[in-house]
């Protein structure tokens, strides 16, 4: 059986069992379910735990082999302007949605009131979490590390990315003698990393199951119930989303055929879904493009990490849904002022999440403010938080496919053969 297979498997299980034991009300089954989740929480960190060391062995490999600065600079550019138009488009289809269906219309105040009230605790934390993020300017400086190391410990992305690219192209001028074996040793680290992710791989479908079914057993899906058009929403946008969107960016930009692509890539956006967390399934991500789609690593190595970095175009869609659902609801009017608003505040907020869980919804309280809803931050995060979870696992899957789908039209645009055809499979160690 295919390793995608099983972790469908798990993951079908895992909602079946959770929904047995909380419908039912089957207490310590429910308590057992709650008690695996470490389980799976401990998969996320062995996964995660490569992430460091794959993005900089990767990149400096892939920038070193680049040898060309203005190359790097090159691509990018291409990447920030395609991953930047992308996510505004992810945008607008949820405001579009909304401005269709109108899910914040039907709700009474009492159910919203109520909603509202349930969550207002874990709300106004999530309200002090965003009072902590830093200025634009501190955000910018601080994509300078002054200490690598210190950034690599702190799994800082953004600043790991950017010295690992100076550090690269620094390597690339040296004489052979001296550069060859720098080179050789990150090579060994970069395939080192790649058979941990197969060794962690094959134990996917039993975190995948642990995961799913503590979070069922413990929410349930009543919640989703009281707020189905809202979610039904968020989940046709991204569908939307990432069956047309990318289906024509892979068939017109790409030259790839869709289907076949969605077909090589499938267990990221599974291992998305389950984790919540495009930094967790950031190894994945790498490894797929280069050894399923043929990406070659000097693109791969740099559009990746920096899409799960700031390429969010799930999150950007849901919060686009999630701002005219509050105002509906609240009766606030949305003109085209606001929802211009909305395209520009709710792309920078998607590129300032992190890619790790319930991001999205802290970046969200920026969008909210930026048009007038600052009175209504806290109700209305509070009435959204309820089926946050199930919707950051959607939202997380559509952000991973976006970065591949970049990867591949990055690589294409470079001049790169790009193969669906799965010669590349050779190299992968299959569960030994
Ligand atoms: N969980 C998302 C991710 O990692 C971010 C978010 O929308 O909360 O991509």
């Amino acid at each position: 059986m295919q390793l995608y297979t099983k972790i469908l498997i798990a993951l079908i299980a895992g909602v079946v069992v959770g929904i047995v034991a909380n419908l039912a009300g089957i207490e310590p089954l429910q308590d057992f379910l709650v008690a695996i989740g470490p389980f799976g929480t401990a998969w996320i960190r062995l996964i995660t735990m490569i992430v460091v060391p794959l993005v900089v062995a990767s990149l400096l490999v892939g920038t070193a082999s680049l040898g060309d600065l203005r190359k790097v600079g090159r691509i990018g550019g291409k990447t920030l302007v395609y991953y930047m138009a992308t996510t505004a488009v992810a945008v607008t289809i949820g405001l579009g949605i909304s401005n269709l269906v109108r899910p914040g219309s039907g709700v009474d105040p009492a159910t919203r009131d109520a909603l509202a009230g349930q969550f207002s605790g874990e709300a106004a934390q999530r309200m002090t979490l965003a009072a902590e993020k830093p200025s634009v300017v501190e955000t910018l400086l601080a994509m300078i590390p002054t200490n690598p190391i210190q950034a690599a410990a702190d799994m800082d992305l953004l600043p790991l990315i950017i010295f690992t690219i100076i550090f690269g192209a620094a390597v690339s001028t040296l004489d052979p003698r001296l550069r060859d074996p720098v080179l050789r040793v990150f090579e060994g680290i970069n395939e080192a990393s790649m058979v941990v992710i197969d060794w962690v791989m094959l134990l996917a479908p039993y975190a995948v199951f642990a995961l799913i079914a503590a979070i069922v057993a413990q929410f349930g899906l009543d919640l989703l119930r009281s707020l189905l058009v809202y979610s039904v929403v968020v989940v046709a946008g991204l569908l939307l989303h990432a069956l047309v969107t990318y289906g024509l960016i892979l068939r017109f930009l790409a030259r790839l055929n869709p289907g076949a692509f969605f077909k090589r890539i499938r267990e990221v956006p599974l291992i998305a879904f389950s984790t919540s967390s495009s930094n967790a399934t950031l190894p994945l991500t790498m490894e797929t493009a280069e050894e399923e789609v043929g990406v070659p690593k000097e693109v791969s190595s740099f559009v990746l990490p920096l899409g799960a970095t700031i390429n969010m175009d799930g999150t950007a869609l849901y919060q686009a849904v999630a701002v005219m659902f509050i105002a509906q609801i609240y009766g606030f009017d949305m003109g085209v002022g606001e929802q211009l608003t909305v395209v520009l505040t709710a792309t920078l907020a998607s590129v300032g999440a992190a890619g790790v869980p319930s991001a999205g919804i802290i970046t969200l309280i920026i969008v909210l403010q930026s048009v007038g809803l600052g009175d209504q931050v806290q109700a209305g995060i509070a009435l959204i938080l309820g089926v946050d979870r199930i919707l950051d696992m959607l939202r997380t899957a559509v952000n991973v496919t976006g970065d591949l789908t970049a990867s591949a039209v990055i690589a294409r645009s470079e001049g790169a053969e790009l193969s669906l055809s799965g010669s590349q499979e050779a190299e992968v160690s299959e569960g030994t």
